[in-house]
């Protein structure tokens, strides 16, 4: 699965290379205006430009930072297409360029008293900076408008103009106060899609053991709306996507989750675990004297059996066409060795497919149990259980074997009759 950091990345780069068409039609547009109202005579220069650097070169600094700014968007939305991934600081790199057009064509064109234009037109760009970059992002960009404001005020003080400072601190105040209003209101709405988003791609692989945190999430917003629908929906399709139709068990994707959670359970508890290996013998018998419809109902019925046979709290799992596995949390080896005999014991005495066939099937049992160091042991665990079926299979079938380290397994329940002839 991927990382938080490169999942962010990628998704950085879908919504800069999304937003590079904006840039450039609007840059080209607001460029566009100016020089045509300025070559008509209608739009005058500020007069801290007119006095800074003169009519001409400011003609050609407004057109500069407009192609600059077109050329670098570009230039950024080529690479980010190539690798596919835009860090912070390139996606930072391109709202720090959005804030020097709008503050150099404010210098250029607004007067002293009309700064604050700039600032409103930064609060938008604040907003879609926290909207698609998250808080921290937007959070620095407001440190950045603000430094950009003060260098305009200090840059047209310096040339002469009269702009008060006071005033302008009392106006960046309250912009300051309204974008931080904004940033709360819309709290982490960037951080809240995110996690929606890695909820929804756990369950794609099918995982629903996140449900999305309502009680810390009370807004009463779509994402919270969102959120909840999942919740309820999550039960339901787990249970869909880890239960195996035939058995009713859970399938082997479930098993995997059950098992994941149980060893690291197991671990931390410091307790046992046991993994009961179970397959049925001849079944291919079966199969070929009954036909594969009454095979399927034995199946159906081997599932019913183990879950009514084993305690809660255990797993019960089919694992493959014939073959089942019970996870049994907190339990050694004798209790381990108790349940499998009795599971052996719960085949014995039943006949399958009633009414209509009279089925007996016995069934080979591979025990293990052992304490869990970490969840490293899982495959170690599973291979020993299988071992130890096999060995139970090449002993003679319908018995249970407990896994021993050099395997001169125990057998246990050997048969005391032949289910073949009963
Ligand atoms: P053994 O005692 O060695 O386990 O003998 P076996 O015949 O049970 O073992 P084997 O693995 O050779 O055959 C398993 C048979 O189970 C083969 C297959 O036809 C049957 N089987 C597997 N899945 C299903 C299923 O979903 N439905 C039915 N009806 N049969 C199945
Ligand atoms: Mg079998
Ligand atoms: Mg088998």
């Amino acid at each position: 699965m991927p990382t938080d950091a490169s999942r962010s990345n990628v998704a950085n780069a879908d919504i800069l290379v999304w937003q590079t068409g904006y840039r450039v039609l609007l840059a080209l547009v607001a460029a566009g205006i100016a020089a045509g109202l300025r070559s008509a005579g209608v739009l005058t220069l500020s007069s801290v430009a007119d006095a800074a650097i003169g009519p001409a070169l400011a003609d050609r600094v407004l057109s500069l930072v407009a192609l600059t700014y077109v050329l670098l968007a570009v230039g950024i939305r080529a690479v980010v297409r190539r690798t596919r991934q835009a860090s912070r600081m390139l996606a930072t790199l391109m709202v720090v360029a959005d804030l020097a057009v709008v503050f150099g064509m404010v210098f250029l064109l607004a007067e002293p008293r009309d700064y604050d234009r700039a600032l409103l037109i930064a609060l938008f760009s604040l907003q879609l900076t926290h909207v698609y970059f998250g808080r921290t992002s937007a959070l620095l960009m407001l440190a950045a408008i603000a430094a950009a404001y003060l260098l305009l005020i200090d840059l047209a003080q310096r040339a002469g103009s009269t702009v008060s400072s006071v005033e302008a601190l009392t106006t960046l105040g309250l912009f300051g106060l309204g974008a931080l209003l904004v940033t709360r209101v819309q709290s982490n709405l960037h951080e809240r899609l995110a996690n929606l988003v890695s909820i929804f791609e756990r369950a794609e692989d099918g995982d629903f053991s996140r449900s999305y945190d309502v009680a810390a999430d009370r807004r009463p917003d779509a994402i919270t709306a969102v959120g909840r629908a999942y919740n309820r929906m999550r039960t339901q399709l787990a249970s869909i996507v880890e239960t195996d139709p035939l058995s009713g068990c859970f399938n082997r994707r479930g098993f995997e989750q059950q098992y994941r959670r149980e060893l690291a359970r197991a671990a931390r508890t410091q307790t046992d675990l046991a993994l009961i290996a179970i397959d049925l013998d001849h079944f291919k018998q079966v199969n070929d004297t009954h036909g594969h419809l009454v095979g399927d109902r034995v199946i159906a019925e081997t599932g019913e059996l183990l879950r009514a046979t084993a305690r809660t709290g255990d797993v019960v799992a089919r694992t493959g066409g014939e073959e089942f596995l019970v996870l049994a949390p907190n339990t050694a080896a004798p209790g381990a060795q108790q349940l499998a005999v009795r599971v052996l014991e719960a085949f014995r005495r039943r006949t399958f497919a009633e009414p209509t066939a009279h089925i007996a099937v016995t069934v080979s049992v591979g025990v293990v149990s052992d304490a869990v160091p970490d969840v490293t042991i899982a495959e170690a665990l599973r291979a020993r259980a299988d071992e130890a079926l096999y060995a139970a299979k090449r002993s003679g079938r319908n018995r249970v074997v407990l896994w021993t380290d050099s395997l001169d397994a125990r057998t246990l329940g050997r048969p005391d009759d032949d289910p073949t002839t009963r």
